[in-house]
């Protein structure tokens, strides 16, 4: 009987959140794969798992890790992962131990709990049935532009994670990509004593974390584009364009905003933008 792989899911910010299951699936294990032996020593130690020891497993060294993993659970001691916050795996190491785990085919579970991306679509307001995860954008460069242009014309509810410092110049670039009116939920603090979900248009929500120099965790989330009712003519279309250049966005940004407001075919928009003088 080989052992088994554990992703265990810890609190994002209430040591309340912990699932009680976690607690006796990390006693039974023979190791715990952590980012940081500090900060989940004091939670073990909170949760009163004692005795179990502790590897770091983080961004670098996951990878390092996996054989020692493998060895351990060949001879039939289950392991867990678990990050700083939130479910391993999302948007946090975890998922290379778990490839590991299947292709030497051994069992991988997990106890489930708090993951900050849900909790922020939930809370939005916006169509949960169809939803898509971006994690955290590229921060610069082309990447970032096609990752932006890609929001602006997709369909289903967009979660993005984002670092406090850059929630400013976020909420700017997807502002310049979707247009003002497009809705968005900047959902803070989840979990903790100032937790808080501000609603609006981009166009608001821009002002609003200029004036706020945002503090905390963040969970963005921003409402699909619209299905569009009446067709847009072509004098629509460049009029539209020639107001998203007005307004700073270069060529490829004015085509993703007004295919994303009009919902025309990419192609017509494309060659009406080329109609348009630079
Ligand atoms: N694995 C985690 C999860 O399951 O949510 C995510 C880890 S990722 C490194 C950290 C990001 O998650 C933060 O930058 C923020 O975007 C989001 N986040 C984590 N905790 C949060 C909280 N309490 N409130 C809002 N966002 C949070």
């Amino acid at each position: 009987m080989t052992g088994q792989l554990w992703l265990v899911s810890t609190p994002i910010g209430n040591l309340g959140d912990l699932p009680p299951r976690a607690v006796t699936t990390l006693r039974a294990c023979a190791l715990i794969c952590c980012e940081d032996t500090r900060h989940s020593g004091k939670l073990l130690s909170h949760a009163g798992v004692a005795g179990v020891r502790l590897a770091i497993a983080n961004e670098h060294t996951e990878d390092a890790r996996a054989a020692e993993v493998l060895e351990l659970l060949a001879s039939g001691h289950d392991v867990a992962v678990l990050t700083d916050a939130g479910t391993p795996g999302i948007s946090d190491p975890g998922a290379r131990l778990v490839r590991a785990a299947i292709a030497a085919g051994h069992r991988v579970s997990a106890v489930p709990g708090p993951a900050a991306l849900v909790m922020g679509l939930v809370l939005s307001g916006f169509e949960t049935t169809r939803f898509v995860f971006e994690g955290f954008l590229p921060r610069s460069g082309k990447d970032r532009k096609e990752r932006m242009a890609d929001i602006a014309s997709e369909r289903r509810t967009i979660v993005l994670y984002e670092a406090p410092h850059r929630v400013q110049r976020t909420v700017a670039d997807l502002l310049a990509a979707c247009g003002g009116d497009r809705q968005i939920a900047l959902a803070r603090e989840l979990t903790k004593l100032h937790e808080e979900t501000w609603r609006g248009t981009l166009a608001d929500a821009a002002v609003h974390v200029a004036e706020l120099a945002p503090r905390g965790e963040y969970v963005l989330v921003v409402e699909g584009a619209a299905d569009v009712a009446v067709a847009a003519t072509d004098d629509d279309i460049t009029d539209a364009l020639r107001t998203a250049l007005a307004g700073g966005a270069d060529r490829r940004a004015a085509i993703a905003t007004v295919i994303a407001a009009t919902g025309a075919n990419k192609r017509r928009v494309y060659d009406l933008a080329l109609t348009i003088p630079r």
